[in-house]
């Protein structure tokens, strides 16, 4: 049993720390925003993952896992310390914003009064973990206090991080202090998992080129959707073909509205940004940026290519948060396609099975009016009256709708499927005039 602390509450942290006190650790979180760990204290998640809820009640009730905005009771006796904290893009030139893992590490100073291992779960830019030791350095409180670094990175997927948390494919820990990365993998040992140990600019970077690689997988089979659509061929058929093959691999070849989420897109502009300022020209990563753009802007072509000018039309969308299975609206593909559709003079009708108070915060944040916006309480109410539905986001529930009683209750009878979710010849026999995205209809 270790003592451990976490610092950051959101999707890494709430997550890392519930797993570690599951696997019999003592596990203080910690967070700056009160209202959060209030929250957390009173029972209610801050953040929608499922199965999360359930663990953090086992764990508070066997007296392991805690939660407090106060960094002296939250690393009390840590021989461990994560930081998870958010990264998010920086307003100048695509960066990351390292202005929350500094001020974790300058409170982790002000407040360290024994050795700790100090892990970086945030993704950062190549070189931090340099950064952060030297700002742990310069304000320790206790100047003969030491600690050290470890770089380990994280891979887990919203929607499923419990899962990938408790069975990764691999948990990276880089550290220029051998003993320290040791230390850090006997807490992983339970997971039964591959661990690789390196120096900490190659754990930093495997963070960033499998999140590039990734976006890329995606990008590409988009292009290849582009391509199949103009010459008849069907992208899904064309992605289970070349999925086959070992080499390949079947994941991340779903072309659709391209990714999104607060991973992909910040960390393919850091990576880009980062080789920019060594002086190179990383022109697959800007592609990749590239098409991911164009993708979602194809949505709005296709509803224009059939209904003319979109004034006056009700668009429904089926799906907010950018990918099912969370409430998370960072770079949701959702917010461009309600933002253009309005700007075009379109009214939207909207539904997502848990992002709606999130969509309300981020179309916020992102300047989009909510006058022009009807939030709906399920997918039936989206179509009612409307002149398109678009699906955006591939929640579960929306493979089972009756499409009959949707195109029934819809003014006019399109169905643009912005994640390739239903069969074209079964939405076109179903009467709607059907647009996938790279689905091709033969000769
Ligand atoms: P998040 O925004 O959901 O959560 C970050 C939390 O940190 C917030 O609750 C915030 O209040 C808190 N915080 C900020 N500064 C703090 C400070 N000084 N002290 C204490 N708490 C502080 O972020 P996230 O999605 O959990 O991501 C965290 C990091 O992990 C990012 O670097 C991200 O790139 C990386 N990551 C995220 C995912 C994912 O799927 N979300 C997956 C892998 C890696």
């Amino acid at each position: 049993m270790a003592v451990i602390s976490v610092i950051g509450t959101g999707y890494v942290g709430l997550v890392t720390g519930t797993c570690l006190s599951d696997m019999g650790n003592q596990v203080t979180c910690i967070d700056i925003v009160e209202e959060k760990i209030e929250k957390l204290n009173n029972g209610i998640l801050p953040i929608y993952e499922p199965g999360l809820e359930e663990m953090v009640e086992r764990n508070v009730a066997a007296g392991r896992l805690h939660f407090t905005t106060s960094y002296a009771e939250g690393l009390k006796n840590a021989e461990f310390i994560f930081i998870a904290v958010n990264t998010p893009p920086s307003s100048v030139a695509g960066g990351a914003d390292m202005r929350f893992v500094e001020s974790a590490a300058r409170m982790i100073a002000e407040e360290l009064d024994h050795y700790a291992i100090i892990i970086n779960k945030s993704t950062v830019p190549v070189g931090s973990g340099d950064i952060v030791s030297r700002i742990v350095r310069n304000n320790l409180k206790r100047p003969d206090v030491t600690f050290s670094v470890v770089s380990n990175p994280e891979f887990l997927r919203e929607g499923d991080a419990i899962k990938d948390f408790q069975n990764p494919d691999r948990v990276v820990l880089g550290s220029s202090e051998r003993d320290a990365a040791e230390k850090v993998a006997r807490l992983y040992l339970p997971l039964r998992a591959t661990i690789m140990i390196t120096d900490i600019y190659t754990a930093e970077m495997i963070k960033y080129a499998s999140n590039a690689f990734l976006a890329t997988k995606i990008s590409f089979i988009n292009e290849i959707a582009q391509i199949c659509e103009r010459l008849g061929a069907d992208v899904k058929e064309v992605a289970n073909g070349m999925g086959y093959d070992r080499r390949i691999g079947r994941d991340f070849l779903d072309a659709g509205l391209g990714y999104g989420g607060s991973c992909f897109p910040k960390d393919v502009r850091a990576l880009a940004h980062m080789a920019d300022e060594a002086g190179l020209h990383p022109q697959m990563l800007h592609a990749v940026m590239e098409i991911n753009h164009d993708q979602r802007r194809l949505v709005v072509n296709k509803l224009t290519d059939i209904l003319g000018s979109l004034r006056g039309c009700v668009i429904g969308i089926l799906g907010l948060a950018f990918k099912p299975n969370t409430d998370d609206m960072r770079e949701a593909p959702s917010l461009d396609i309600i933002r253009w559709v309005t700007a075009q003079g379109a009214t939207v009708r909207a539904y997502d099975p848990v992002a709606r108070e999130t969509a309300v915060e981020a179309m916020k944040l992102h300047s989009i009016s909510l006058d022009n916006v009807t939030f709906c309480e399920t997918a039936y109410d989206v179509a009612e009256g409307s002149d398109a539905l678009v699906l955006v986001t591939h929640w579960n529930e929306f493979k089972s709708l009756n499409m009959q009683r949707i195109r029934e209750s819809m003014r006019r009878p399109i169905l643009i499927d912005g994640r390739n979710m239903y069969e074209p010849s079964e939405m076109t026999n179903c009467g709607f005039i059907y647009r996938g995205m790279g689905r091709g209809s033969g000769p």
